[in-house]
């Protein structure tokens, strides 16, 4: 049984942003990158930033819901880039008169992963331009950065979509759909769960939060770390400029690591 935690919405996690005084869940600027600043953490989004599935992930929510639920249209009105898993699921329930219950929750998810793995499989898709160099570059730095996952994938599917392409190893830590229904939230979990791993000491700022729409560039200054936006996703270049991420380029050819984790002497 897919284990999922997220059947009713759960009170924001109290995750104290260190330096921040008593603003634990506001949302706050980044803070320009002075040059003795660490980057010890990157957290990446997975659909149109790491890799492209060529809508196998749209096929197997639509699949689910035909076979589990009797429910054949509307997935096409959905927009899904930047959305998670489990508000994607309650918006089509709504749009279906299907009770969000518990169970349904569930039923869904059971039924999804089988879909996704079938899908997924029979997809073209692929990296996104320029991930492999960029994932080269941060590991060949003299003091690389720990990789993490920031998606509104469920931990499953997003596992499933990045063994597809080879990239689930390089990922020593994430935070999932399972942790939160909505995307600040899951990126509160990260900085959490990057804590436990890296020291409590982890400072927002010393994260750079990578993905391809504005919620992305929303969830990463919600925990006050920098944000490096991706056109190769969800949306324009011109149209993540206007969310003022720390950085943003057309694909992640455009930048080096090194550009990003500046010398710290
Ligand atoms: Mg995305």
């Amino acid at each position: 049984m897919y284990d999922l935690r997220f059947w009713t919405r759960r009170p924001a996690p109290s995750v104290p942003i260190a330096g921040r005084g008593n603003q634990k869940s506001r949302p706050v600027a980044a803070q320009p990158l002075a040059s003795h600043d660490m980057v010890r953490l990157v957290l990446f989004d997975i659909d149109g930033t790491l890799v492209h599935t060529g809508g196998a992930g749209i096929r197997a929510f639509a699949k689910t819901f035909e076979t589990e639920f009797n429910a054949r249209d509307g997935v096409e009105k959905i927009q899904f880039a930047g959305r998670t898993d489990i508000a994607l699921v309650r918006e089509f329930l709504g749009v279906h008169r299907i009770p969000a219950t518990p169970e349904n929750f569930q039923r869904f998810f059971e039924r999804y992963v089988f879909w996704l793995d079938q899908t997924v499989a029979a997809a073209d898709g692929g990296r996104c331009r320029g991930v492999t160099e960029f994932l080269d570059g941060l590991r060949a730095l003299p003091q690389p950065p720990t990789l993490g996952l920031l998606t509104g994938n469920i931990r499953l599917g997003a596992e499933i979509k990045l063994r597809r392409y080879g990239l689930w190893e390089p990922f020593a830590t994430g935070a999932f759909a399972d942790d939160h229904e909505e995307r600040d939230q899951i990126a509160a979990a990260a900085l959490a769960r990057g804590r436990r791993l890296l020291g409590q000491d982890l400072e927002p700022q010393e994260i750079v939060v990578v993905g391809d729409t504005p919620y992305d560039i929303r969830c990463g200054k919600f925990i006050g770390a920098r944000v490096l936006a991706v056109a190769t996703g969800g949306a324009t270049l011109e149209g993540l400029k206007k969310h003022s991420p720390d950085w943003a380029v057309e694909d992640l050819t455009c930048l080096s690591a090194e550009e990003i984790l500046p010398p710290t002497d």
